[in-house]
């Protein structure tokens, strides 16, 4: 036992919430100058990170620039781009990559040389891809020297409920607030508190506030919801990226169909087998994402559906089969033959843009919480984030992070209360939280999604509101449990994308308001403090 009353399995120098791409680098980058605890609500293989299929980007080839990288980001980001942060992250891609494939990360190659592929708005050939299945690969390479390492202590099925502030306890005095640790929800709904140094949130995206989303279960905002509860303004909530075809289920879970097939001849159709694309764009289905996306959508509130169909038949079998083969397996599993029938399609939410205002070290106004990855937003995307930019973004945030406070003093920590659970009452009416969850991300996707307007978005905002009232008073009175959590946090979360969204009064980048239709000559970040909502 130590002094503060602490065991060695309650105190840490770092404790990092988060095991996706961000939080695994971080703990690999610490473990040599403290002790570690990585925590995960799931398991490792439950995060953003392992669903990323694409790749990721920078500079490695000799025909390519960090120039040009920095140039195509400051483009996709709609002027919205803070270009410090832009130049920071961009100039160690070629680093970020090489480090990634000494660590055994399996990229593709051709010759001694890395294969790199082109994806949309990028002006080279400059993604570094393992197959179509980089996430994984990278969530792999990354994950082995860090359950090897005895300084590294991994807590799965874990979930980080709130971290603890000098300023909650009341010993705050003057001069910036300070972490102290966090309260953990336990697999047997405990509620442990741990005491760090340094706690970083490595938490992810918050996808599951929309019906339709590209991410799985774990995006639900927690990191962000809990630096806001601690007192950090987010910057950016409004950018959310939509990608627009994900397969089509009637429960909401969905997963991507990519764009290559667009880019082979696919077409975008409605229920009658219309093909509406060209009344949009000239270029049709090889229009860029956002205007796809938007383009699905009007047709989809225009003909009251909640579909439309991706048709790859034009493709025909061979092709199909030679070039789509997992896409194909996957989808016959869901009972869909492509080479028969077109595909279901909605767009779903895939990318936050914003989250918790940082540095590219993921520095909050509070000594000793980071804020890293896709919870944090240093400003990279701007108003919209360029293709396979952001596993780079977690990446670089983690290095940053680590390098920024390994040498700093290990200073004594106090001892902190527990978690005070008096006067909850068993629960009664679970159907409350069932119900909430379902109002939450049918209000988001229809109110506030691709398209928005005031009269929606103050729609939106009323209903959300009541929500919320209602879930912190039965938060409060009841035990917790993940599910609750991730409610509070979610409709946390939805206020704040909604209050974002109605101070922006132009559209930019993936923000589209009917009622602003035009772009504003100065561009202003939406910056969100606690005592905003
Ligand atoms: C389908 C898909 C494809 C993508 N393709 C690409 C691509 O090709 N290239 C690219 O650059 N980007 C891609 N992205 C985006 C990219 O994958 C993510 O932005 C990135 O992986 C985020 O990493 P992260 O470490 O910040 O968070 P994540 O990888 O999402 O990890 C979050 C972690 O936090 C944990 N967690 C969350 N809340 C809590 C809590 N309360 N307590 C404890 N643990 C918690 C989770 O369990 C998880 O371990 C894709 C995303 C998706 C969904």
């Amino acid at each position: 036992m130590s002094t503060n009353g602490y065991n060695d399995s309650t105190v840490f120098d770092y404790l990092i919430i988060g095991s996706g791409a961000a939080g695994l680098l971080a703990a690999n980058r610490l473990a040599e100058h403290g002790r570690v605890a990585i925590i995960n609500k799931g398991t490792f293989s439950e995060s953003n990170t392992w669903y990323a299929q694409g790749g990721i980007a920078g500079v490695t080839a000799m025909d390519d620039s960090v120039e040009e990288h920095i140039a195509d980001t400051l483009q996709a980001g709609a002027g919205l781009c803070h270009e410090d942060a832009v130049r920071e992250i961009i100039s160690r891609g070629g680093h970020i990559i090489r480090e990634l494939a000494e660590l055994g990360t399996p990229f593709d190659t051709e010759g001694e040389h890395l294969h790199l592929t082109r994806e949309a708005a990028h002006s080279h050939r400059r993604i570094a891809h393992a197959k179509d299945a980089t996430g994984r690969a990278v969530g792999e390479a990354l994950l082995r020297p860090v359950v090897d390492n005895p300084n590294i202590t991994c807590f799965q099925h874990y979930m980080a409920v709130d971290v603890i502030t000098a300023r909650h306890l009341g010993r705050y005095m003057q001069g910036p607030d300070r972490c102290l640790g966090t309260y953990l929800l336990t697999p047997k709904s405990e509620v442990v508190t741990i005491a760090a140094r340094h706690t970083i949130l490595a938490t992810g995206g918050a996808g599951k506030v929309y019906l339709y989303t590209s991410n799985p279960h774990v995006a639900t905002g927690d990191g962000i919801a809990m630096a806001w509860r601690a007192g950090c303004p987010v910057m950016n909530l409004e950018f959310i990226q939509f990608h627009p075809t994900c397969l089509f289920s009637p429960s909401g879970s969905t997963e991507l169909i990519t764009e290559a097939l667009r880019g082979e001849g696919a077409y975008l159709t409605d229920a009658h087998g219309y093909r509406f694309m060209p009344e949009y764009d000239e270029r049709a289905e090889l229009a860029p994402r956002d205007i796809v996306a938007r383009a699905i959508d009007h047709e989809m509130k225009k003909q009251g559906g909640d579909h439309m169909y991706l048709d790859a038949r034009p493709l025909g079998k061979a092709k199909l089969e030679e070039h789509f083969p997992n896409i194909l397996k996957r989808l016959k599993h869901n009972g869909i033959d492509i080479c028969k029938e077109p595909i279901p399609i909605v767009p779903a939410a895939h990318y936050m843009c914003g989250g918790v205002q940082t540095d590219v070290a993921g520095r909050t106004p509070i000594d000793g919480l980071h804020v890293i990855g896709e919870a944090a937003c240093t400003g990279l995307h701007g108003a919209n984030r360029l293709a396979s930019n952001s596993l780079l973004e977690c990446l670089v945030m983690a290095e940053l992070c680590a390098e920024s406070i390994k040498d700093e003093a290990k200073v004594p920590l106090p001892s902190l209360p527990e978690w005070d659970a008096s006067g909850v009452e068993p629960e009664s009416e679970r159907v409350q939280i069932k119900q909430n969850w379902e109002e939450i991300r049918t209000t988001m996707s229809n109110y506030v999604g691709i398209v928005r307007s005031d009269e929606r978005l103050r729609r939106a905002r009323r209903r959300l509101a009541m929500i919320r009232e209602e879930i912190t008073s039965y938060y409060w009175q009841h035990p917790i449990g993940r599910d609750l959590i991730e409610l509070r946090n979610l409709s946390l979360i939805a206020e704040m994308i909604v209050k974002s969204a109605q101070s922006r009064k132009e559209s930019r980048g993936l923000h589209y308001s009917t009622d602003y239709p035009s772009l504003l000559t100065e561009a202003h970040d939406t910056i969100l403090t606690p005592e905003a909502l």
